[in-house]
């Protein structure tokens, strides 16, 4: 976690949205969205805070985003959750990640099964809960595990198997296969499973399935989801997880000692968002679509293989053809503002030491931002060639 000279080393996510700001490059590394979301929720903030919506929220949540997330998870899912009981709001999925993981594991005997490349926050957090992490590969271009590999890594030393669908970098969605692999293997090593689908609503190809509808799943899976990504609200860090009320306790009481309570008036906001109509939810995982298209032209016509994510708000390439040699994607990334004033994020940020040379010459960008900022930073990529 600390670089050489005992330094906090930023995130990539820090260091390339930095680079971007230094060098006026066009910013499709950090996954944020250059335009805001729906009215009606950044008005019922400002209602909120108005409306003296400002001291502690109760401990689990405030009651109307507790109700507004059960009624979600039924509306889309089909789940029952009683919202008292199932429903824990974090400081962001990232708290819930953390509480989480924190709460359910302690020491290299409790091994974490994750699949990568994997999200920055999984392996931070497991080494500071002294959890061993076990990584499942995903290969470029389809980043579906293989089963075997799966089955081989998960082991009654197995505490957790923490799931990212769709996946954050490589936008993959898991297949129905791979959903019921994770939750048998889970079964018969009396793992939990832990589910991060904080891009629930930005898929393009098929409804999401919440790895808790899968049978015999809800019993033993923790679900984590955020309203950053689905209201454009990255920088209110409202989240939440979800599950049997005896595990979401467990995260509670860790919970209650990082942030004790958070947004109280984001909270009610949230809740007016996840109550708007099926067309808003529609139509934001459209518009991405549409950008993902956009997006995954401009980087092919500029000579990249691109990868085609069905869900997440990211794009994977092979930079391959414009490595110079010796070049991973990590120095081209650090050079790129200055070769073509893009900015994108080097796929080993997110791999473990034992496969960051399969990832080496891959490259995530992010497709949301703005359709002419994106037609932009793929003319300019175009000039790379
Ligand atoms: N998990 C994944 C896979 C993410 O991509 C992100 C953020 N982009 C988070 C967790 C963190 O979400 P939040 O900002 O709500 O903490
Ligand atoms: N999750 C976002 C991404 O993957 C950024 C989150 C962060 O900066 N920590 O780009």
């Amino acid at each position: 976690l600390l670089g050489p000279a005992g330094e906090p080393a930023p995130t990539i996510f820090a260091e390339m949205t930095a680079l971007a700001t230094r060098t006026g490059a066009i910013n499709l590394g950090q996954g944020f969205p250059d335009e805001d979301g729906p009215d009606e929720v950044r008005d019922a903030a400002i209602a909120a805070i108005r409306g003296g919506a400002n001291q502690y929220a109760p401990g689990r949540g405030v009651p109307v985003l507790l109700q507004a997330i059960a009624a979600h998870q039924e509306r889309f899912y089909g789940l029952e959750l009683d919202p008292d009981r199932d429903i824990l709001v974090t400081a962001g999925a990232t708290e819930a990640l953390a509480a989480t993981i924190l709460a359910l594991t302690a020491s290299p005997d409790d091994e974490i099964v994750v699949f990568e490349p994997l999200y920055d926050a999984y392996a931070a957090l497991a080494a500071l809960s002294g959890a061993r992490l076990r990584t499942v590969p995903l290969r470029f271009p389809d980043f579906q595990p293989d089963l075997d590999e799966l089955a081989r890594a998960v082991t009654d030393q197995t505490r957790l198997i923490l799931v990212n669908d769709p996946h954050n970098p490589t936008g993959a969605v898991f297949t129905a296969e791979v959903r019921a692999e994770i939750v048998r293997l889970a079964e018969r090593h009396g793992a939990i499973i832990v589910t991060d689908e904080v891009y629930e609503h930005l898929v393009f190809d098929a409804p999401h399935v919440p790895i808790s509808t899968l049978p015999g799943a809800a019993a033993r899976t923790l679900t984590i989801s955020s309203a950053g990504k689905t209201f454009s609200t990255t920088g209110w860090k409202i989240g939440w997880v979800s599950g049997p009320a005896a595990l979401v306790d467990a995260v509670l009481a860790v919970k209650q000692f990082l942030t004790y309570v958070n947004g109280t008036p984001f909270q009610s906001a949230v809740a007016v968002g996840l109550a708007l109509p099926d067309a808003f939810f529609a139509g934001i995982a459209d518009t991405l679509a549409a950008k993902r298209d956009l997006l995954g032209e401009g980087l092919r016509a500029a000579g990249f293989s691109v990868s085609t994510p069905a869900g997440s708000y990211f794009t994977i390439t092979d930079a391959g053809p414009f490595l110079a040699a010796g070049q991973d994607a990590a120095e081209f990334c650090r050079v790129l503002p200055e070769r073509a004033g893009v900015v994108g994020i080097p796929v080993t940020a997110f791999a473990s030491p034992e496969h960051r040379s399969e990832y080496a010459g891959l490259v995530r960008f992010a497709a949301c931002k703005r359709v002419d900022v994106i037609a932009e930073a793929s003319a300019r990529l175009r000039g790379l060639a």
